[in-house]
């Protein structure tokens, strides 16, 4: 058990390659991918494989599963909140949400995370480590199998930086992608950064056809550098660069992400500096309310404030919409529930 290796960690090609290294047609690989999205449990399903390569997948690999640890089920507007646990013991969090389009999973990338924003329940005890594509698959597998569902969109927004886990998160999206594979579309993936610039660029280069989001919640750096800790080393006006040129080359639309924090980011001086930010850019701007975390001094904005917030911005031409908040009477945002669980 100890050298075998996760098979859902494999890409395409790596299977491929593992097939033809065993001296066996290509096509077999096709055969195997098609078998570990269709979720089997064991390689003996494999049914239409010779024998022979069953038992050499027995002996390098094994299917790794996620265990279901915990799970919370909103009634109100069935969210559900799972804690899944890993084989190495660490558990981490991801979250269902039932929206008109089809059914949304929030995914994590990472075992805690290292970004340390303010406001987040996630940055509470660092960096665990990073997950493999494989475990990020599984994410969206084992809450598929449990709710017996296809899932339609996935949000890389759950623990963790995906940029800081670039290599991995990028297999992940075209494992999950492949026509083989489970075959969700690009454009039913969103991913969320909080501002690694360089990855940036190399994410604009990889010519996705995924949803970009960036973190911004400010639009001054004085601001964005004491809640993001991150635009101490990459400014604003680096981040927006960034974007731009993402948006030349892929010429799609950015999502910047705005939590409205009491006090802090919430004025109109805020909305007229964002939009004077934003004015023209090919973006959208998705407002959120807070979540308050537990210990954490920071409260959520008032309606009338994310309303005028609103109005200011579309002032400007910005595209803004307010996020509709699910799942918050289940801990259902940003590393709660593993806070609540975990032990170390
Ligand atoms: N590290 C990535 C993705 C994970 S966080 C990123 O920063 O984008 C997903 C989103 O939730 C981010 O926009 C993050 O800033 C936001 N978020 C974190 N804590 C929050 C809170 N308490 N209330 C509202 N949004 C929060």
């Amino acid at each position: 058990m100890q050298n075998k290796i996760d098979i859902k960690d494999l890409s395409y090609d790596e299977l491929e390659g593992y097939v033809i290294g065993n001296m066996l047609p290509k096509f077999r690989a096709g055969q195997i991918f098609e078998w570990i999205y269709r979720d089997v449990a064991s390689f003996k399903e494999m049914t239409n494989l010779p024998k022979a390569l069953i038992e050499s997948l027995e002996k390098d690999f094994y299917i790794g599963r996620v265990k279901i640890e915990a799970m919370q089920h909103s009634k109100t507007d069935n969210t559900r909140k799972y804690l899944l646990g890993l084989k190495d013991g660490n558990s981490l969090e991801c979250v269902l949400m039932d929206y008109s389009y089809g059914k949304t999973i929030c995914i994590s990338t990472q075992v805690g995370c290292r970004m340390y924003c303010e406001f987040c329940a996630s940055a509470t005890g660092g960096l665990i480590r990073s997950m493999t594509s494989g475990e990020m698959l599984e994410e969206v597998m084992a809450v598929s199998r449990d709710i017996g569902e296809r899932i339609a969109n996935i949000v890389l927004m759950g623990t963790g930086e995906p940029f800081d886990n670039y290599d991995q998160v990028i297999k992940f999206i075209k494992v999950i992608n492949h026509s083989k594979g489970l075959n969700i579309g690009q454009r039913h993936i969103t991913i969320s950064t909080s501002g690694i610039v360089p990855r940036i660029y190399n994410f604009a280069d990889e010519k996705l056809q995924c949803t970009l989001a960036i973190s911004l919640h400010a639009a001054d750096n004085g601001i964005r550098s004491r809640i993001m800790p991150i635009n101490r080393k990459y400014s604003i006006e680096k981040l927006i660069e960034a974007c731009e040129y993402y948006i030349k080359v892929t010429n799609k639309r950015v999502t910047f992400e705005y939590a409205l924090i009491k006090d802090i980011n919430d004025g109109a001086k805020d909305a007229h500096k964002l939009g004077t930010l934003l004015k023209g850019m090919l973006c959208h701007v998705n407002l959120i309310p807070l979540n308050k975390v537990e210990g954490k001094e920071y409260e959520k904005a008032s309606k009338n404030s994310i309303d005028s917030f609103k109005g200011i911005l579309e002032g400007y031409g910005v595209e803004t919409t307010i996020r509709r908040r699910l799942g918050s009477e289940i801990d259902a945002a940003c590393g709660q529930l593993r806070q609540k669980y975990k032990t170390h």
